[in-house]
């Protein structure tokens, strides 16, 4: 039988990941036990729908068996099962489609991100194994597959023997070496451990045999081993456990196991409603942005559950876009399990969690920006653009909701303000909101523009985003006051009128400007002498309602 090689991505994605970019190995049992987990969720949806799959609560099962003997380790579940195609295709290929090409970009990224951004799960098991096989006989399928793998250089799949429905995972845990130990994971107490803490939650019991001493019958003092199943988890999902009962610890946990991300969530939101919907939500506000976030590939949502049934895997009808960055899961009782994705958008319950959960992130995002402030600083660099496109999107509709929640650099800080600080901070004789474009601070900062406004002692707000002028533009004022670009021909200022050039000056170099205009023509509009400047010959000003930094953006835009 022959050999098939790894794609080649994969190959090299294996290396780096088997050469520990996980500082933890024993997250693999965590991984492996949630795909048998995802496995039986499958399994789970289809018998509640088809009447011809008959199944019983105790049929749905994952078992974890350590063998020291054999140095084995199996993850055996009763889930969907694999065909000998999906063996391949789901076994075979780690890196999907662009995402190593987005790796070599960006080498500078630290590998613990970029192998969380894949979904390398499975692999995982190659950090403490040295030659994993997994044995699988898919729902509907007469026959069963066997799937090998000594690590990077590839895998055999062959017909094999198996009677039930479901998966075995099969790890030849490593030997001991001088610097590394794999002997804790054929440990009985280590391996409850490890599930307790990553997979208390899985919904469906966790089985190990449990070896344990009891008093010998008939013989006083005398222990004897007595092996026993037991199930090792709680079972009750985290959403439905009590806040109180629950640390950040708990929750971290969850996001790792959820895969929601591989950073620490910033903030995580736990929602027990029981009012007009009665639902359970866990959300998170994560700190990284992920490699994807600003491109059309990432899909927002959150996961669905009804009565603890996955129905969906990103439901983005939960989240409006401009909190597209929330990750986690809804699970309500209210929500029927055959629902269709179409349904879904007219579902009156949905509507409502959706506005619930909308108000709660908001809120937290306000009370982390008033509490927490360098958390909200690490929040807005990674999703700050995200909330200034949603304040331009939909003609401005969401400025309300948002426009509280923008920070900008400016001219006096050398931290992020907000427009409330900005305005607070303002001298009485200034009339506006005062902002310049470019490219970056230090280019801002060179602009003759922006002279005469700080001369006056007025605060200049730095836009170093495109999408800043265009998101101002759609609040147009914030506590009355106007936004005004440091460029536009009226700055408002008193001493502007004063400062006016004399009708003498203007002469005087009327021959000048007059060239200058020829030269320029059809560049600039007008050549005129100004007050504005102090330390630059001359500047660019405009007239009208774009400047030139949006008239720069427009232009660079396709049509
Ligand atoms: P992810 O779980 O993020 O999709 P993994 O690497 O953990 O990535 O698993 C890859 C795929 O392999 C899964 O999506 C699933 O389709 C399949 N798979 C893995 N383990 C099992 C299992 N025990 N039963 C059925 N399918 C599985
Ligand atoms: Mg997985």
């Amino acid at each position: 039988m022959a050999k098939k090689e790894f794609k080649a991505e994969s190959k090299r994605l294996l290396e780096m990941m088997i050469n520990s970019i996980y500082t933890q190995r024993e997250i693999f049992l965590r991984e492996l036990i949630s795909n048998a987990s995802d496995a039986i969720d499958k399994i789970y949806y289809k018998a509640l729908s088809d009447e011809g799959l008959v199944f019983n609560k105790e049929d749905y099962y994952i078992k974890v068996t350590a063998d020291k003997a054999t140095r084995t380790l199996t993850i055996e579940d009763s889930g969907i099962g694999m065909t000998q195609e999906e063996l391949e295709n789901n076994l075979g290929i780690i890196a999907k489609s662009g995402s190593l090409a987005f790796k070599k970009e960006n080498e500078a990224q630290d590998g613990h991100n970029i192998i969380g951004q894949f979904g390398v799960g499975f692999y995982s098991s190659f950090m403490v194994a040295d030659d994993v096989t997994v044995v699988s006989k898919a729902l509907g399928s007469a026959e069963a597959f066997k799937w090998e793998s000594k690590g990077a250089d590839g895998y055999t799949i062959e017909p094999y023997e198996k009677d039930t429905v479901g998966t075995i995972v099969t790890l030849k845990i490593k030997e001991n070496t001088e610097d590394d130990q794999y002997d804790e994971y054929l440990e009985e107490y280590r391996l409850k451990s490890i599930i307790k803490k990553y997979s208390d939650f899985i919904r469906f019991p966790i089985k190990m045999d449990v070896k344990e001493q009891k008093p010998k019958e008939g013989a006083e003092g005398e222990f004897e081993e007595i092996v026993q199943e037991q199930t090792v988890n709680s079972m009750v999902p985290i959403w439905r456990k009590n806040k109180n009962e629950l640390t950040a610890e708990d929750y971290d946990n969850f996001y790792a196991e959820k895969r929601y991300g591989f950073d620490k969530p910033l903030k995580h939101i736990h929602i027990s409603a029981d009012g007009a919907v009665v639902y359970n939500a866990i959300l998170f506000i994560p700190e990284n942005t992920p490699f994807d976030y600003y491109t059309k590939e990432y899909e927002k949502g959150l996961e669905l559950y009804s009565n603890g049934v996955l129905i969906m895997n990103k439901c983005g009808d939960l989240l409006p876009d401009y909190f597209s960055f929330v990750k986690g899961m809804v699970d309500s009782e209210d929500l029927s399990l055959n629902i269709s994705r179409e349904m879904l958008q007219h579902d009156r319950q949905l509507t409502l969690i959706a506005k619930n959960i909308k108000n709660k992130v908001k809120g937290q995002l306000q009370s982390l920006l008033k509490d927490e402030r360098d958390k909200y600083e690490l929040f807005y660099k990674s999703f700050g653009r995200q909330l200034k496109f949603g304040v331009y999107n939909d003609y401005g509709m969401h400025k309300d909701t948002l426009q509280d929640l923008l920070m900008f650099h400016t001219s006096k800080e050398k931290k992020l303000v907000t427009l409330d600080e900005y305005v607070s901070g303002m001298p009485e004789d200034q009339k506006f909101i005062y902002y310049a474009s470019g490219e970056s601070i230090e280019r801002i900062e060179k602009l003759p523009q922006t002279e005469m406004v700080s001369d006056k002692g007025f605060e200049i707000l730095y836009f170093t985003d495109d999408i800043d002028e265009f998101a101002i533009k759609m609040i147009q004022s914030y506590k009355e006051k106007e936004f005004k670009s440091v460029s536009s021909g009226d700055l408002g200022i008193e001493a502007d009128a004063a400062d006016k050039p004399t009708e003498a000056e203007e002469n005087e170099n009327k021959e000048l400007f007059e060239a200058m205009k020829g030269i320029l023509s059809g560049k600039v509009k007008n050549v005129k002498a100004s007050k504005r400047l102090k330390t630059h010959p001359v500047c660019l000003s405009t007239e009208g309602e774009l400047t030139i930094e949006m008239e720069k953006i427009l232009k660079s835009m396709p049509n």
